[in-house]
């Protein structure tokens, strides 16, 4: 399983979905992907290769459009693989995009919770939940992307590796990690921000990457940079970027 991601000047789609095929040796069932074009989110999931995902995306608008992207290849925990239950996720209001690995043990808990709230769900999966739960902090705190994220990855027990986006944020991407890894390529001057797994598809493009610790969130703004903090305490910590070899 694995996560890609991309946020700057060029188009998205192609480093995207080469770097689903770098992180195929990871395992998977399923993959998808998702474009932001500046107005809309598109969404492209299918269960099976990433080439069949290739191949459903071919001759679309999504191969088109798009300075944003995230992409994931999904091990199913929670829910049989298939297309609904592939990811990216979307939240209720459809603002809010993630791609995850891992697993939310307390989902079904959290998931009574917002369905007590109103919240209707698509999927079988245990990341719809955490997309939901970080919009519903959102609404109730009144806060930012970063912080709604933190606060509902404080409710969560489990293991993740997240990348999430928000439509009416749309410059920048927040990522976390908690016992799945996640890279981060930095470009020059912040112009474009590269996300992964491991390395190997943006190492192409920047040399500079910065590999995110347990219990750390990155928010990562376009022509700003990245703020890193602790996930439990909010404490900032430095950015280590790291010089890749080859
Ligand atoms: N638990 C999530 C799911 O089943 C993510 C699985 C993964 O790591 O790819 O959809």
């Amino acid at each position: 399983c694995g996560i890609t991601g991309y946020i700057g000047f060029r188009d998205a789609y192609p480093i995207v979905i080469n770097g689903l095929k770098r992180l195929e040796y990871r395992g998977y069932d399923s993959a998808g992907l998702m474009m932001y074009d500046g107005e809309k989110i598109h969404l492209s999931k299918t269960k099976g290769k990433v080439s069949e995902l290739e191949s459903i995306t071919n001759n679309e608008e999504i191969r088109k459009v798009g300075k944003i992207g995230i992409g994931h290849t999904r091990w199913a925990t929670h829910g049989i693989p298939n297309d609904t239950n592939s990811h990216p996720h979307s939240s209720q209001s459809g603002n809010l995009v993630i791609v995850h690995n891992g697993i939310i043990e307390n989902y079904d808990t959290l998931k009574k919770e917002l369905v007590s709230r109103g919240y209707t769900f698509k999927s079988d999966t245990d990341t719809e939940v955490l997309i939901n739960l970080i919009e519903e902090v959102k609404k109730q705190e009144n806060c930012k992307l970063g912080k709604a994220v933190q606060l509902a990855l404080n409710n969560v027990i489990g293991a993740y590796a997240i990348a999430v986006f928000d439509k009416t944020k749309p410059n920048e991407i927040i990522v976390a990690r908690l016992g799945s890894p996640i890279a981060i390529g930095v470009g020059e001057d912040n112009s474009e921000f590269f996300i992964a797994s491991d390395a190997s598809p943006f190492i192409e493009y920047t040399k500079d990457a910065i590999y995110l610790e347990d219990e750390e969130m990155a928010i990562i703004k376009l022509d700003k940079g990245i703020k890193i903090r602790k996930i439990k305490d909010d404490s900032l910590v430095d950015a280590n970027i790291q010089k890749l070899k080859i």
